[in-house]
């Protein structure tokens, strides 16, 4: 494969996006002798969960946990199954396991580990009158094929209706799985739903000491020691569309890349709109509609010790049901996530955070963020630093109290990013997470060498893209 100091190079497959899926793709391609060139319009890898520094200080861009935990060994789980085919060794992952969140709604403080069955004890204790429909819901989830990629996206709210009838039960459910991963508003596609059932409920939550960073540097060396090629900083600006191909790819420096096939984690509308052969307004009816604001304070403290927060995730909801949609203000901090990274069971005590951290997200409005920028930067920044105040006044009134002048007097960084934040940094329009409202689950679009992977194909969080990149590559770049 030729790269540098040309303009023309030649690929068997182009990936499009260095994001999770982007490299696990990458890495089952190189694996088994493909010619892999992966770019990226970014400077770094990690797409939606990459990492950045500001005054030296590092920050992951997005991780609060790693969904689908399970301990080394265990048979028939995603996790173990994308490790095998990456061929990463659970102990390299370097995972440490969460100690205790919660869901905090109506009232009610639901705790749930890794280990289900505190869950189902916290079921019962609230919602005695609903404990049965709760065993029968989660044995219809277990039986289902949640991966199919030919599942109908039925509502998973009819659904959970048959099982269950406490509305405040419902929708507590539905508190940790949209904000993990429903592009849906006030509803999620039945097979998202028993995808994230099992990622948040029935494994559970990790995280590698270091962070994200550890993920990244594993899958970024698999991809290089394999022989995949790397170009960051560089995007593609089309796709010239040919007779019903994809006959090259010209990139944002001009050189054109021609590959026998493009596997895309840049979005569904967004990949197309790259192609000759539509429009640049093509798919506004699929753009993505859940955009979110999510605030980091660094604390000069240690969170359990300090201030006696213990948990590790906290999933509130403070309004009279749970609304999951676009709001009509800049933000919607009546329903959230609390993260605190701190609170993972260390292997290593000796390498655990050394400073404490408070992650705030809750869902935020793209087009309020959009048009208040266009009253310039003063006017976004005053908003920013509102709605900062805001959500951490929130996440204080979910945490076991503690005078808000000690918390504040060991403030000594934050950072906030809005969708337009989002947008920026990784082409996602509308800034939505969790892409488009419609998956496309084959992956297939109507050039006959082009595919999706990643958010748009309808695998979401960090395990589900990675597992989106290896399927999407064994069915498309390997045949
Ligand atoms: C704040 C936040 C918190 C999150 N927390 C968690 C969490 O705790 N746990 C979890 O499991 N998941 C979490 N997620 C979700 C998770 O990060 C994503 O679902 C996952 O990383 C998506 O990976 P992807 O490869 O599909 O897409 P992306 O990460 O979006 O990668 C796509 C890449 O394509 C690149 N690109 C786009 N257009 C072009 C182009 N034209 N040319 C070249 N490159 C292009 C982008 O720069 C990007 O790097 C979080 C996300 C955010 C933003």
């Amino acid at each position: 494969m030729k790269t540098e100091n040309t303009k023309e190079i030649r690929a068997d497959v182009l990936i499009i996006g260095a994001g999770m899926s982007g490299l696990a793709a990458g890495i089952r391609l190189a694996h088994f002798g493909k010619k892999v060139l992966l770019v990226d319009r970014h400077y770094s890898v990690g797409g939606l969960n990459g990492f950045y520094t500001i005054d030296g200080r590092g920050y992951d861009v997005g991780l609060h946990a790693m969904t689908n935990y399970v301990p080394a060994g265990t048979k028939n789980a995603p996790l173990t199954k994308l490790l095998r085919q990456l061929r990463i060794r659970y102990d390299e992952l370097d995972l440490c396991p969460q100690r205790e969140s919660a869901i905090h709604a109506f009232g009610n403080k639901l705790r749930f580990s890794n280990d289900f069955s505190l869950f189902e004890s916290e079921i019962a204790r609230a919602f005695p009158q609903e404990i049965d429909g709760f065993r029968k819901l989660d044995e219809f989830l277990k039986n289902f094929d949640e991966t199919a990629l030919d599942a109908k996206d039925s509502s998973a709210r009819e659904c959970v209706g048959e099982f269950l009838r406490s509305r405040e039960l419902i929708d507590s459910l539905f508190i940790p799985l949209s904000f993990y991963g429903s592009s849906l508003p006030d509803d999620m596609a039945l097979p998202q739903f028993a995808i994230m059932w099992r990622s948040i409920f029935r494994e559970g939550f990790a995280r590698p000491h270091i962070g994200v960073r550890q993920i990244l540097r594993l899958l970024n060396k698999k991809f290089t020691e394999a022989g995949g090629i790397r170009k960051l900083r560089c995007g593609v600006k089309n796709i010239r569309i040919e007779g019903g191909r994809a006959a090259f790819a010209e990139l944002d420096d001009g050189t054109r890349v021609f590959a026998e096939k493009i596997l895309s984690s840049a979005g569904s509308t967004e990949t197309m709109r790259l192609c000759s052969h539509k429009p640049a307004d093509f798919g506004a009816d699929n753009i993505g509609q859940l955009a979110f604001c999510e605030t980091i304070s660094v604390l000069d403290a240690v969170p359990e010790k300090d201030f006696g927060w213990n948990e590790t995730i906290i999933f509130f909801n403070d309004a009279e049901k749970f609304n999951y949609r676009t709001p009509p203000g800049l933000i919607d901090p009546r329903s959230g996530v609390i993260c605190i990274p701190n609170n993972y069971a260390w292997s290593d005590p000796s390498r655990a955070p050394q400073e404490g951290c408070l992650r705030v997200t809750c869902l935020a409005n793209y087009t309020q963020w959009k048009n208040l920028r266009g009253n310039g930067e003063e006017a976004y920044a005053q908003a920013k630093a509102l709605a900062y105040e805001k959500l951490l006044d929130v996440a204080l009134s979910h945490l076991p109290a503690t005078s808000e002048d000690k918390i504040r007097a060991k403030l000594v960084a934050r950072d906030m990013f809005t969708p337009l934040t989002v947008e920026r940094f990784t082409g996602k329009l509308g800034g939505a997470i969790y892409g488009a409202t419609h998956k496309n689950r084959a992956g297939t679009t109507d050039v006959e060498n082009l595919f999706l992977c990643g958010t748009d194909q309808g695998f979401l969080g960090i395990t589900g893209a990675m597992l989106s990149g290896i399927s999407m590559a064994n069915l498309h770049g390997l045949t």
